[in-house]
């Protein structure tokens, strides 16, 4: 029998493909697997049209067969089969596709029954990954006469007649011997070969059968086994996406959920849908009721699965997510993705944008009816991501500020409640020209600060940032709904009128030698020190002016190489309290010192009253001792 030379610049062209484009050799089970169900497909599809084909769907099978003895694994089909030319066209030519063809002929017909999945006619080839001998026995359906097609690599094929019982096609691989950096002997063991059928073809639409070793109880005995053979179906086949909304119940989501995603705990949100249009696809997702233990450290990696045709492609791609929906769990199943050549990724980055986006607006619909209508399970959401989401409204410059501004919830002065910012909007009272914000390490703490009162005592609402990120979200954001956040702390609250302005200026005005003596004792600490009528009990607050307040002078101070960023601080002394008149008393007593003495003092209250600590101790300590023995 001559050798015949595969056709094209093979030999080369084999060892590529067998050696370089499958990162993992256990994907030659998925190809192989993938063909008997094309087979299969399309002997079907002639079975609708074909009267004489007197087959049923039940009819069809895949069957694995191990022989650990010769080391043969053995992949069988009763699909469409080969003839003699079909082996040597499809066989013979890497990159030649029947399936290919099958759908480019069949592209007008309705063959929604079916579902081919080759499209490279390179696929099989990756059996030459685990065995250097592979032949092919095939019988097309309807011919008495059957081939088989064997070769052992890049050297060549041959083709001769042999004998099939029956239609179909039978692929039998000689596993490779185990070598030093590879064990192949994995792909003849039954409990690692269901696996991976589990893994990439669990929902091929044929059952995958393989007969294997159980053990039970002896007959009439309660102690002692016995090992019997089975043959199992090991492919779930009808994937639950594939079902209706209305076939699934709750219980069947969680399940799929829980198993799938290895989650202890049932899903806060199942989103689950079919999306025509520019990109056909059906998507279930999951919003987990809780995070991940590794869920805020870089060894968290988002991603969905996506499987093309139920045939699993990539377990987790990570382009189909944003980084603030990372929390999201789920899979992607596309009819029509063009994949590369492994089919290990898509071949076009262009339809996995237009998935994400789909899936990203999805994620943000479902996440804004969670807020409205299950407010609780919202904010318990809000509680394990909610940090992410002002992490994207902050990070890119608020580039993505606009979509996930709404979903947003802070703590509140309301009720005690958390308010999104919509809703503190809506309670804005007319003369309220601003959404007021205080920020601190705890709610308590920013009730207890002086500036917290004379705003509650207008009737505004507060807003209370307990989170580090909360303040660069609200800085980034700007305003909401046209009115701009306003921090309590700052320079201009906007809470006094025109006329409380002007008598205020006037007092600043006269008391203008005392208050350069205070600034002078204070150095750069402060930029000014100035009467104020902004506080209605307290003797004093910091107050800042510019870009950076006291909280994020915490916050990037905390950070390493952040030398320098300093709030600009301006010491406010309530003008209505006795201090203030202590104060003048003083000065116009002619005595400096003490003034000097008291505006440190007033400057240390006030910078512990923001929770920050004291620049030099011991000299403030030093000062109430030396009041206290006045
Ligand atoms: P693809 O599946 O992308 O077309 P493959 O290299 O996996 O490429 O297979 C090449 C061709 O060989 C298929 O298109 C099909 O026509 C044929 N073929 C492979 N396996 C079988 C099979 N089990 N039964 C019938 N035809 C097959
Ligand atoms: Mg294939």
């Amino acid at each position: 029998m001559r050798t015949k030379q595969f056709k094209t610049e093979s030999k080369k062209l084999m060892d590529m493909m067998i050696n370089s484009i499958y990162t993992h050799k256990e994907i030659f089970l998925r190809e192989l697997i993938s063909n008997a169900s094309d087979a299969i497909d399309k002997l079907y599809f002639r079975s609708l049209t074909d009267d004489s084909v007197e087959l049923s769907r039940g009819d069809f099978a895949i069957r694995i067969d191990i022989d650990k003895a010769s080391r043969s694994l053995t992949i069988s089909d009763n699909g469409c089969g080969m003839t003699e030319e079909e082996l040597e066209s499809n066989l013979g030519t890497i990159a030649k596709s029947g399936s290919h063809a099958f759908k480019a002929e069949h592209a007008e017909d309705d063959t929604t029954e079916i579902d081919v999945i080759g499209q490279f006619g390179v696929g099989f080839y990756s059996a030459f990954m685990i065995s250097d001998d592979v032949t092919v026995e095939s019988r097309a359906f309807g011919s008495e006469q059957a081939y088989c097609w064997h070769s052992k690599g890049a050297e060549g094929y041959t083709i001769s007649p042999c004998d099939k019982s029956d239609f179909g096609t039978k692929i039998t691989l000689k596993v490779k011997e185990k070598t030093e950096n590879e064990d192949y002997d994995e792909f003849l063991d039954e409990y690692r070969l269901s696996a991976i059928v589990k893994k990439y073809s669990d929902y091929i639409r044929y059952p995958i059968k393989m007969n294997m070793e159980s053990r039970r109880l002896k007959e009439g005995s309660d102690n002692e086994y016995e090992s019997f053979v089975e043959e199992r179906t090991l492919n779930s086949m009808l994937p639950i996406w594939k079902k209706t909304k209305a076939e699934l119940g709750e219980d069947e989501y969680n399940n799929f959920y829980q198993e799938k995603f290895y989650d202890y705990e049932k899903p806060l949100k199942v989103i689950h849908s079919t999306n025509e249009g520019a990109a056909t696809f059906t998507s279930l997702l999951y919003i987990p009721s809780h995070a991940p233990f590794d869920y805020y450290t870089k060894a968290y990696e988002k991603g969905l699965r996506l499987y093309s045709k139920g045939v699993l492609i990539s377990e987790s791609c990570s382009e189909l997510l944003p980084d603030y929906y990372s929390f999201v769990k789920g899979l992607i199943d596309s009819e029509d993705l063009s994949l590369n050549i492994s089919r290990e990724m898509l071949q076009h980055d262009h339809q996995l944008k237009l998935i994400a986006k789909t899936i990203e607006k999805q994620i943000k619909r479902e996440l804004k009816k969670m807020m409205t209508q299950e407010r609780e399970n919202y904010e318990k959401f809000f509680k394990s991501f909610g940090m992410g989401l002002k992490h994207g409204v902050y990070n890119d410059y608020g580039l993505k500020k606009e979509e996930l501004r709404d979903l947003l919830l802070f703590e509140s002065s309301f009720e005690g409640k958390k308010t999104s910012l919509d809703e503190y909007v809506s309670r804005m009272p007319e003369n309220q020209k601003s959404i007021y914000y205080a920020c601190g390490e705890s709610i308590e703490k920013i009730e207890l600060l002086p500036q917290t009162e004379a705003v509650k005592d207008k009737g505004f609402e507060i807003l209370y940032l307990t989170d580090y990120i909360d303040e660069f979200a609200i800085k980034v954001l700007a305003q909401h709904n046209e009115k701009p956040f306003c921090n309590i702390c700052a320079d201009d609250t906007g809470l006094d009128s025109d006329e409380e302005k002007e008598s205020l200026k006037q007092e600043n005005e006269e008391a203008r030698p005392l208050l350069d003596t205070m600034k002078e004792a204070l150095g750069d600490a402060v930029s000014a020190v100035r009467f104020t009528g902004k506080l209605k009990t307290h003797p004093v607050c910091l107050t800042s002016e510019g870009a950076v307040s006291l909280e994020m002078e915490k916050v990037l101070g905390a950070m390493p190489n952040s030398e320098g960023i300093k709030a600009s601080l301006i010491l406010d002394i309530n003008a209505e309290h006795e201090i203030a008149a202590r104060l003048k008393e003083l000065f116009a007593g002619g005595e400096p010192e003490a003034v000097k003495d008291y505006a440190k003092l007033l400057y240390a209250q006030a910078r512990l009253i923001e929770g920050l600590t004291l620049e030099n101790p011991t000299e403030f300590s030093q000062l109430v001792c030396r009041l206290m023995l006045k």
